[in-house]
């Protein structure tokens, strides 16, 4: 049986710095500025700076906030960002129609819509019609599907790749590993557990979800357990073996005294710290990765249609 992630593992990445109660912090901001740095000599030897579009339909809060992120993180590199704002109850037609002028337009590289869409509108059959060369989500079904060929050399979806570049950056070690996945979703769980059970990478990996029983015991066997559930602090210590590496990709509003109203959690309580031998905090893990990969996608995708 493989080993617990420890001591010289836990030490291979220099830039993590141990947490209040022993784990090692994956600094997820300080990775994705490595990531974001790497891509400023590929923008400049592009003709034309690369370009995103982000679509994003209704008020939604935490959408706002995100797609503030991301313009945010164009404005950074020198990619160039348009936003397509409309209404709540713009028709189905209309966002088609957006979609289409777009991957109609050889100005624009990169299609991002932004989720969740209002109810009612079909996402995913919104998603496929995005050209999948300008599909820098990766959720496309081209895209996902050339991930279960075993082709990880296209737009793969930013959340996943970002943890993937994470985990080498912090040095874990996944080969013959036990990789327990908290998570089924097409937009983090499932595509994650497919790059992860990928040759090369070789990490032997198990999916639980709502179904599952006696989940606890099952968390409790893997070297890495990775958190995409979207319940506050659900993963607390008895659920994680001594030295694993613990990922947390949730994100939570959990309501408190403050002025906002709310603080962020992950799925994983702050017990496990006291477990673990390297963790990933929320905020400042899993969400600056995705959006570094996001813009590593914009990239990519100029660079395929140059
Ligand atoms: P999702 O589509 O709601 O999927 C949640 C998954 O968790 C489902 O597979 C579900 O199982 C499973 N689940 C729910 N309750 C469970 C329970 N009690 N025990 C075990 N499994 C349970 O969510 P998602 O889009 O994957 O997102 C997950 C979390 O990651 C959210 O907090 C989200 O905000 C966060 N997120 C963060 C980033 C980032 O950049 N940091 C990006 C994307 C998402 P079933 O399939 O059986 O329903």
């Amino acid at each position: 049986m493989p080993a617990p992630l420890q001591g010289a593992e836990r030490l291979k990445c220099g830039m993590r710095t141990p947490s209040a109660m022993g784990a090692t912090r994956i600094d997820g901001k300080a990775c994705g500025a490595t990531l974001e740095a790497s891509l400023e000599s590929r923008i400049a030897a592009l003709a034309t700076r690369p370009h995103l579009a982000v679509v994003i339909v209704g008020n939604d809060p935490a959408s706002r906030v995100y797609v503030g992120a991301k313009e945010r993180a164009c404005k950074r590199l020198g990619i160039r960002s348009t936003r397509v704002d409309l209404a709540e109850d713009a028709a189905y037609t209309e966002v088609v129609a957006t979609v289409e002028a777009l991957n109609a337009d050889p100005e624009v590289h990169g299609i991002l819509v932004q989720s969740p869409l209002p109810s009612g509108m079909d996402e995913i059959a919104i998603t496929d019609l995005i050209n999948p060369k300008k599909d820098v989500d990766g959720f496309q079904a081209q895209n996902l599907g050339r991930l279960v060929q075993g082709d990880t050399s296209g737009l793969l979806p930013c959340t996943p790749a970002g943890v993937m570049h994470m985990l080498d950056w912090a040095g874990v070690n996944l080969a013959g590993r036990r990789v327990v996945v908290i998570g089924r979703s097409r937009i983090v769980g499932m595509p994650l557990a497919l790059l992860l059970a990928q040759k090369g990478v070789d990490a032997t990996v198990s999916i639980v979800h709502s179904r599952t029983p006696d989940i606890a015991d099952v968390c409790r066997e893997a070297d890495i357990l990775i958190a995409a559930v979207g319940r506050a602090e659900m993963v607390t210590a008895e659920w994680v073996k001594l030295g694993a590496t613990v990922i947390d990709v949730g994100v939570n509003r959990v309501e408190d005294d403050s002025e906002r109203g709310y603080r962020l959690a992950g799925d994983v309580h702050p017990s496990v710290a006291g477990v673990a031998a390297a963790i990933s905090p929320v905020p400042g893990g899993v969400g600056p990765m995705t959006i570094a990969m996001l813009m590593a996608n914009t990239v990519r995708a100029a660079e395929m249609q140059k």
